[in-house]
C-alpha cells in the first residue's frame, strides 16, 4: 500500500462525497453515545426515526438511569435486538451518572468500560464529538477498506489498527467518514456499483462487478 494510492484514493472519495458526515443525527455526546448503541445491527435511518421520539422525553444521563427497562425497551423495540440494547444504554447511562458526574467521559480508556461500549462506538464519539481523530470501523469501513485492500484482517479491532497505520493521523475522522460513505452509497454490500465508482481504477477487488462489460451493451 503506498502512500501515494491511498492519498489518491481519500482525495477522490473528497471529491465525490464532499458532504460525508455521520448519517445519525445527534446535538451532544450523550444523544450519540445513545444512538451508536441503538445502531447495531440496524440502519442509521431507523435510528434516526426511534431517537427522533427518544431524545425529547430523554434529556441527560439521569433520565436514561432512571428509567424502567420494560417501558425503555418498548421504546426502542423496532432498533432490533432491544432488550439487550435497552439493558446496555440504562448500565452505561447509571455508570455516566455514578463515576463521571452525567457526562460522558472524552478518553478511549473511560469509553470501553461502560456497558455496551465497544471501540467503535468510542471511536464515533472520540471523532465526531469530542474533535480528535479516530477511525470507527462500522460494517461499512469494514467492507471498504477490504475491498480497496486497505486493510487484510478479518477483525474490526485489527482493520482499526491497519487503518491507523496506513492513514495519516490528521485525517483519521475524516477518512472513516468518507470511506464509510463510499460503503452506503457505491461500494454496497450485495452489488456494489462499479460502473459509477470514483475509485474503479484503483480497485482489484474480486467482489468488484465486470464495468466493462456492462458499458459496452
Ligand atoms: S470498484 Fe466496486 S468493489 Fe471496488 S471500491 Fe468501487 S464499488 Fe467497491
Amino acid at each position: 500500500m503506498t502512500e501515494v494510492r491511498i492519498q489518491k484514493i481519500l482525495s477522490l472519495l473528497e471529491e465525490a462525497y464532499p458532504d460525508a458526515v455521520l448519517v445519525l443525527h445527534y446535538r451532544n455526546p450523550l444523544e450519540l453515545l445513545v444512538a451508536t448503541i441503538l445502531a447495531a445491527q440496524c440502519t442509521d435511518e431507523r435510528v434516526n426515526k426511534v431517537t427522533g421520539t427518544l431524545f425529547k422525553k430523554y434529556k441527560t444521563a439521569k433520565d436514561y438511569a432512571n428509567v424502567k427497562q420494560k417501558v425503555f425497551e418498548e421504546e426502542i423495540r423496532s432498533t432490533g435486538f432491544y432488550k439487550n440494547k435497552a439493558k446496555n444504554i440504562i448500565a452505561c447511562n447509571k455508570e455516566v451518572v455514578e463515576r463521571f458526574g452525567g457526562n460522558v467521559p472524552d478518553t478511549m480508556e473511560d469509553l470501553v468500560t461502560l456497558p455496551g461500549v465497544g471501540r467503535k462506538t468510542a471511536n464515533v464519539l472520540l471523532g465526531n464529538v469530542f474533535g480528535k481523530q479516530a477511525i470507527a470501523v462500522d460494517t461499512h469501513v469494514f467492507r471498504v477498506a477490504r475491498r480497496l485492500e486497505l486493510a487484510k484482517f478479518n477483525d474490526p479491532d485489527k482493520v482499526e489498527q491497519e487503518l491507523c497505520k496506513t492513514i495519516p493521523q490528521e485525517k483519521w475522522t475524516r477518512s472513516c467518514l468518507l470511506i464509510g460513505t463510499h460503503g452506503r452509497r457505491t461500494c454496497i454490500a450485495r452489488k456494489p456499483l462499479c460502473n459509477v465508482c470514483v475509485v474503479e481504477k484503483l480497485c482489484n477487488s474480486p467482489e468488484k462487478i465486470n464495468i466493462t462489460k456492462c458499458t459496452l451493451k
